[in-house]
């Protein structure tokens, strides 16, 4: 449906600490008209300086399309940001307020916040005509009850320092719930949804008829499964151990879990495929750090269909979940009592389409559903933008 109110096209700006990703998207038929990535911004040796110049590259590539940031067709600017903390549950329009807001909340993200409020201030700079969306990671899982975001600890240290699980990837889990609903004919008020969001990093969300019930990552994206790199749920104790025992600093165990652990503390390798490949060679270490991970997402496979009680479909995405049939299959066996089987050839079947991978009397469904944050980033910008509700 084109619409001759006036323009339709929104740019998804994802930026990181050294890197600017972006998509440009037509919204009148959900069509992509360019991507990219600048890398290496800030680094020794390279030609990006900062931010803002790595933005008006992005600007000169998408000029050369004729769909430069000074296009009249461009109807917003949706920004991810990783961190809404408390403060921002819904997909935000940005004005100083918003962007100060951003910057208060870099003790919870301070990798990921600051790089991403440098984003919105050198967009803001180029088009402070526009109106540009704060879409936050975290905003999707603030339906939590308090019996899943609080942690057991005392609660007045925890409420000062805002601690509590607060949960990530949250566009993601939205989007796949969503698109896993309508997979199976449904509307997202109308079905229970376990969304295991497999890539680099990783989490499982339990939405509970289109509302988060529960998630695995918490005040920062260290908690739950197992990842590329991150360990994922442990003993809090171990972090004492390593410091008393190890002489580790507290830098130095942070540097540990969220960078040496996971499947690379495991076996030396965070990509699947390579895993894979090893396993297949007999490789004990591969197979080992493949054993963690599939046993870490059983439990909670496990544990989200005892918090939503009935689960009508689970559904995997992101690089592993969407690419890896041994990781789905591996997770599912041996669930069948809990009315999950998969289809051991739709498992195997490739392709880039959300589908589903159960077998025909599995009470609950299985689906590969790709995950498209950009889209979902974009699809709330523009709601916003043009005034109406993101959600
Ligand atoms: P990010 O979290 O960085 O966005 P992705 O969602 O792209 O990551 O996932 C990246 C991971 O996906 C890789 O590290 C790799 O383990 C896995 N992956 C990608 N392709 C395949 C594949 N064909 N088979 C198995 N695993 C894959």
């Amino acid at each position: 449906m084109s619409d001759a109110a006036g323009p339709n096209r929104v740019l998804v700006l994802n930026s990181g600490s050294s890197s600017l990703k972006y998509q440009l998207l037509d919204m009148s038929d959900g069509s992509r008209l360019a991507s990219g990535l600048v890398e290496r911004i800030g680094e020794a040796g390279s030609e990006v300086a900062d931010h803002a110049q790595a933005l008006e590259r992005v600007s000169r590539e998408l000029s050369g399309q004729g769909l430069g940031l000074d296009s009249p067709e461009l109807a917003a600017i949706g920004h991810r940001v990783v961190h809404g903390g408390t403060l921002y549950t819904e997909p935000t329009l940005i004005d100083d307020a918003v962007l100060a807001g951003v910057r208060e909340l870099v003790p919870l993200a301070p990798l990921h916040n600051p790089a991403n409020a440098m984003g919105i201030e050198v967009a803001r700079r180029m088009r402070p005509d526009l109106p540009q969306v704060a879409v936050f990671d975290t905003a999707f899982h603030s339906t939590l009850p308090e019996a899943a975001w609080r942690y057991a600890i005392d609660r007045e240290t925890a409420d000062r320092h805002a601690v509590r699980r607060y949960g990530f990837h949250g566009t993601s889990h939205a989007y796949v719930s969503r698109e896993t609903a309508r997979l199976l004919g449904k509307e997202p008020e109308e079905v229970n949804v376990i969304v295991l969001h497999l890539g680099n990093g990783a989490s499982a969300s339990a939405v509970e008829r289109g509302r988060c019930a529960e998630t695995s990552m918490g005040l920062t994206p260290l908690e739950g499964l197992v990842m590329g790199t991150r360990s994922g749920d442990l003993d809090p104790a171990v972090v004492f151990h390593l410091h008393r025992q190890a002489k580790l600093s507290v830098d130095e165990v942070d540097a540990l879990l969220n960078r040496r652990s996971g499947l690379v503390g495991l076996c030396g390798d965070n990509d699947m495929r390579e895993i894979g490949r090893r396993m297949a060679e007999g490789d004990t270490a591969a197979r080992t750090a493949f054993d963690v991970y599939v046993h870490r997402l059983k439990k909670y496979l496990g544990a989200y269909t005892a918090v939503l009680g009935t689960v009508d479909a689970v559904a995997f995405t992101a690089g592993v979940g969407e690419n890896s049939a041994a990781v789905r299959a591996a997770a599912i066996s041996g669930l069948e009592p809990l009315g999950m089987i998969l289809d051991p050839v739709r498992n195997t079947v490739r392709s880039g389409a959300a589908r589903l991978i159960s077998a025909d009397g599995s009470r609950t469904a299985i689906a590969v559903v790709p995950t498209d944050e950009e889209m979902e980033i974009a699809r709330q910008t523009y709601a916003l933008a043009r005034g109406g509700s993101a959600s």
